[in-house]
């Protein structure tokens, strides 16, 4: 049994809090009532935001096709390091492992699971979240589905894109994009940080089925397709130079 308090992932050296593992309570979800509750059995697991510092624990087994996410210092990888990576695998539970600031991201079972090439990696706007994760986990998360293009290939009807636009169409959610412009680098993440962390990977399962459907409608799932398959290479040119070039383009 898999209990939704705190769990002690090992640490490796460099300096980082020993504090490894904790699990914080989504803020919208009224069910669960605090953080420090005594009652861990009467909270589900599946219910859960769960923080690991540099890495996934061992205990953590996530199934299937990976929704992830990343949060930066900003939006230059080169410049920006990355801070925060986000994992859902579905299920209702988000994992977050947090680097410190001058990590060795070294990271093994992270890289393992996000370069596993039997497990489709759920981003919306992956070409950003891609070339973080190569600059900085040096692997390449492959192969990728990326919301935002799928909903450009099908939803022509709007310019609106963006992650929240998207969860309140196809899916009914509300995320909040209050924390998005936060200090990801902080020693200490807010609750508020951490649910919203949490928020951006816990509807992409849902949000590829219903976009899935969309993409077979309108007889573009094989355009999608050979979208995402491009996605890395799209990542390794914005990493190499070409960030803002589009090299397709005429001039
Ligand atoms: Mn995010």
């Amino acid at each position: 049994m898999q209990l939704a308090c705190v769990t002690v992932a090992g640490m490796r050296a460099g300096g980082v809090s020993p504090a490894a593992s904790a699990a914080y309570m989504p803020l919208s979800r009224p069910l669960v009532t605090s953080a420090s509750s005594p009652l861990p059995a009467r909270r589900s697991a599946r219910l859960t935001v769960h923080l690991h510092e540099e890495d996934l624990p061992e205990s953590v087994v996530l199934t299937g096709d990976i929704a992830v996410d990343t949060e930066t210092m900003g939006l230059d990888p080169n410049r920006d390091r990355l801070c925060l990576v986000q994992l859902s695998d579905g299920g209702g539970d988000e994992h977050l492992v947090r680097f410190a600031c001058r990590s060795d991201y070294a990271a093994p079972r992270l890289r393992a699971l996000l370069a596993d090439p039997a497990r489709v990696k759920l981003f919306h706007f992956g070409r950003f979240d891609l070339a973080v994760i190569e600059r900085y986990l040096g692997v390449r998360a492959a192969p990728a589905y990326c919301t935002k293009i799928a909903s450009k290939l099908v939803r022509t009807y709007t310019d609106r894109h963006g992650l929240k636009e998207l969860a309140r169409e196809l899916v009914g959610a509300e995320i909040s994009k209050q924390q998005q412009s936060s200090d990801w680098g902080a020693a200490e993440l807010s609750p508020a940080q951490l649910d919203y962390a949490a928020s951006d990977v816990r509807f992409l399962h849902a949000m590829r089925d219903a976009l899935d459907v969309r993409l077979a409608r309108e007889g573009r799932t094989e355009l999608a397709r050979a979208c995402f398959e491009f996605l890395p290479t799209r990542a390794a040119l914005d990493l190499a130079g070409w960030p803002e070039q589009d090299i397709f383009a005429h001039a």
